[in-house]
């Protein structure tokens, strides 16, 4: 059985390392949420599987070639009408990056409940959904809805990272949809100012919203504070743990490397203070280096973050 099942859009990313209308070189790789926490997950030798539908263009057949260099299985990936989307990330002023997104009518946003009945038949130990599948159309949503009951049924662990992209859909919209799926969650993943959109109504502070989701019976919600660090919440109380020190190279991908390091620990049998530890471990990584996931260690990587700042590694 597979470690990680996860499912969702991969996109293509191109990086300008200057405003885009100022011209200039533009530097090609792939990403997107499961994608990025998939990879991070392979590189610490978990078995992680990701679904989604990649596109005949050349752009899909990069994505593909990735993945499987990086050891992501590949499996149930099935090829469908319509461009890879697009991600375009324009360095605009020293660590302020801007995104714009050409996904509209792409491969990826085909995905139905039927591409995910045979790997959600075979199993996994986590199944592991973002908020960003869920706001991709109709069929990407009735794909994570049919994976929340078939997971529900099968006993495995279900993480949900919220991941608002406002640029899908609105709040109001996000809210209703993810609610309901987050009151059926094992692991609520959000960053502080997510949690309204996945917390039960009429909550307002966090306190409520954490109790209220606790009162669900979501086991555990974690709560991702940026370069504040992150906190897990529980029936047994609160364990909270700072980012650490590094130098900030690149921020977009943190949140993806932070979810992989929580889960890989999860995997290991670590308990929540090991499991923050490892997710911001991962996080420092993401920040530190350049790309979603390029940066990410592989397992005898996990003490570099805490390496001399100019040290040589031999
Ligand atoms: P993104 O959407 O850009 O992937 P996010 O909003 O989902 O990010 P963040 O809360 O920004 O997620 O970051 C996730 C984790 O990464 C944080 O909890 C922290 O551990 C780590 N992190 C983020 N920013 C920094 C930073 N400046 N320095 C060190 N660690 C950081």
């Amino acid at each position: 059985m597979t470690d990680v099942l996860t499912f969702g859009e991969a996109l293509v990313t191109l990086r300008a390392d200057r405003p885009i209308r100022s011209g200039g070189a533009l530097h090609m790789s792939v990403a997107g949420a499961e994608v990025n926490v998939a990879i991070g997950l392979a590189r610490l030798g978990h078995r992680a599987r990701w679904v989604g539908c990649t596109s005949r263009d050349e752009f899909g057949a990069l994505v593909l070639r990735t993945l499987r260099a990086e050891n992501v299985d590949v499996a149930n990936v099935e090829q469908a009408e319509g461009p890879t989307g697009l991600a375009v990330f324009e360095s605009r002023i020293a660590d302020v990056t801007r995104v714009s997104y050409h996904r509209s009518g792409s491969a990826g946003s085909r995905l139905t409940p039927r591409h995910l009945k045979a790997p959600l038949r075979e199993g996994a130990r986590v199944v592991h959904m973002t908020g960003i599948t869920a706001a991709l159309g109709h069929g990407p949503l009735r794909a994570v809805r049919t994976a929340v009951s078939a997971v529900r049924a099968s006993g495995a662990t279900l993480c949900l990272d919220v991941n608002y992209r406002a640029k899908l859909w609105s709040r109001e919209t996000a809210t209703a949809a993810l609610r309901p799926l987050a009151a059926q969650a094992d692991i609520l993943v959000a960053s502080d100012d997510e949690l309204a959109l996945a917390a039960p109504g009429g909550t307002v502070t966090e306190a409520q919203q954490v109790e209220a989701l606790l009162a669900c019976g979501v086991r555990e919600i974690v709560v991702k504070r940026g370069a504040e660090g992150a906190e897990v919440f529980n029936a047994s109380g609160a364990v909270a743990r700072p980012a650490l020190d590094v130098p900030v190279e690149d921020t977009v991908g943190a949140g993806d490397a932070f979810v992989a390091g929580y889960l890989s620990a999860l995997l290991d049998g670590e308990p929540i203070d090991r499991r923050l530890e490892r997710a911001v471990t991962l996080g420092a990584f993401a920040v530190a280096s350049r790309g979603d996931w390029e940066g990410l260690p592989v397992r005898e990587e996990l003490g570099l973050v805490h390496a001399v700042p100019g040290s040589t590694l031999r």
